[in-house]
């Protein structure tokens, strides 16, 4: 799936390596979150992990931790 929003992020082009780091350490997500925060598409971003329940990587500017966190509140306030 690749979805039209997908063309106008500022991911593009950069190695993916970046949005995957290899712990959940907050430290290692510092670089991808700071593309994230000027993302255009940052809010799509986010809502397409959320709604796929993405394990891995930081998406919409979020860790894995953080969206599991997202939903849970979603869920509490549902
Ligand atoms: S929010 Fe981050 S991961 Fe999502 S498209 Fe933008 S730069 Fe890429």
């Amino acid at each position: 799936m690749n979805p039209t929003w997908r063309k106008r992020s500022a991911c593009t082009g950069i190695d993916s390596d970046v949005f995957y780091p290899s712990s959940e350490d907050d430290a290692d997500a510092e670089e991808a979150k700071a593309i994230c925060a000027v993302c255009p598409v940052q809010t799509m971003c986010l809502e397409h992990a959320l709604s796929l329940r993405e394990r891995e990587g930081i998406w919409g500017g979020t860790t894995e931790r953080e969206r599991r966190r997202i939903l849970r509140q979603r869920r509490k306030t549902a």
